[in-house]
């Protein structure tokens, strides 16, 4: 009996996606059917982006695993009616892609780039920004891409903090884990680089408190999820000047709604949810070696914790 594999994304992609996995799934010497619509209890995988629509899972009775296109899972990891387990996306392109923009970003930030592009008026101010190893980064997050993020920047010589859950080991890093590791986080930090998942323990975790905890005139970017962010206590930040700037790629609505403050803020960047993005080539492959791993019943690569949300 072929392995059946449902597409459910959105259309658009599918037109990319069909010959990489057609091919992937040929090369792991699989018998398998592939499609866009299978009958649901027909199904053994399914290639999954939260927008396609599919949230019920109660009559797919022969799913194996869901193979998660996106690497944020807050929409899905709660899901009750899915039973089987659940493989978020760790992609090399989107890593790539994350770790330009977040770099991108940093040295726009480290180097007064805006600052000096706007400086049309005559003003010779002789202000050369200090070098990478006097700037404090610090990048909340120390999975697959806060990780690629913090050593590309420590590649660079800026002095790099990383914080996340557990405890970690990461060349030139400085790791820090925990609420105490947080507060020391912040409370030395010039940029912050949010790139933690959505998850209930994460929500706002910039807040009025720990905002106030950074030096004064910090700057924030986020790539993460708007839900990181207490919103209101941002924009409090930003007027007062505790914030310097903040770059904003993710939002609790997307898009962002055209009245919402950020838009007219003169110390906010909006990007439209573009940091970066999975690429079809790098990605379906790592699909097809889960598919082949399930079926060889190896354990599945990028499962998530349904219980930590991530
Ligand atoms: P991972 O799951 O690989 O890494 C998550 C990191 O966050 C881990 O280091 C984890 O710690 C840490 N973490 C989770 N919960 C906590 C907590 N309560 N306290 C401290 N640290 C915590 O995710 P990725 O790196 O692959 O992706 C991160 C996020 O980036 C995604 O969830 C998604 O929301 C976002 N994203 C945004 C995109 C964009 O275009 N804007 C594109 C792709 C992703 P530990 O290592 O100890 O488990």
């Amino acid at each position: 009996m072929p392995v059946n594999v449902l597409f459910s994304a959105r259309p658009g992609l599918w037109p990319e996606y069909e010959p990489l996995l057609h091919q992937g799934l040929t090369d792991a010497g699989l018998d398998f059917h592939l499609a866009t619509d299978i009958p649901a209890d027909q199904v053994d995988y399914v290639v999954y982006a939260p927008n396609s629509g599919l949230q019920d899972f109660t009559s797919y009775t022969r799913l194996k695993a869901v193979l998660s296109l996106w690497a944020g899972v807050e929409s899905i990891s709660g899901n009750e009616t899915l039973t089987v387990p659940l493989a978020r996306m760790v992609d090399g392109g989107l890593t790539q892609g994350m770790t330009e923009w977040v770099v991108g970003h940093v040295l726009r930030y480290h180097l007064g780039m805006d600052r000096h592009i706007t400086q049309q008026d005559g003003d010779w101010t002789p202000d050369a920004p200090p070098l990478a190893s006097q700037r404090t980064v610090c990048v909340l997050g120390l999975g697959a891409l806060g990780e690629a993020s913090a050593r590309a920047l420590t590649a660079l010589n800026f002095h790099v903090i990383g914080w996340s859950r557990t405890a970690k080991d990461i060349p030139g890093v400085t790791c820090l884990h925990g609420p105490e590791g947080l507060r020391a986080a912040l409370s030395q930090t010039e940029i912050v680089v949010l790139l933690l998942p959505d998850t209930p323990a994460t929500t706002n975790i910039l807040n009025a408190h720990t905002l106030a905890l950074l030096p004064k005139g910090a700057q924030i970017i986020n790539p993460g999820r708007g839900p990181l962010i207490d919103d209101d206590a941002l924009l409090q930040a930003l007027n007062s000047g505790q914030v310097g700037h903040a770059t904003l790629d993710v939002f609790r609505t997307e898009p962002l709604p055209p009245e919402h403050s950020y838009w007219a803020h003169p110390n906010v960047t909006v990007t439209p949810h573009i940091a970066s993005e999975t690429r079809p080539v790098t990605s379906a492959q790592v699909i097809c070696e889960n598919i082949r791993r399930g079926e060889a019943g190896e354990p599945f690569l990028h499962l998530v914790d349904r219980g930590l949300g991530y």
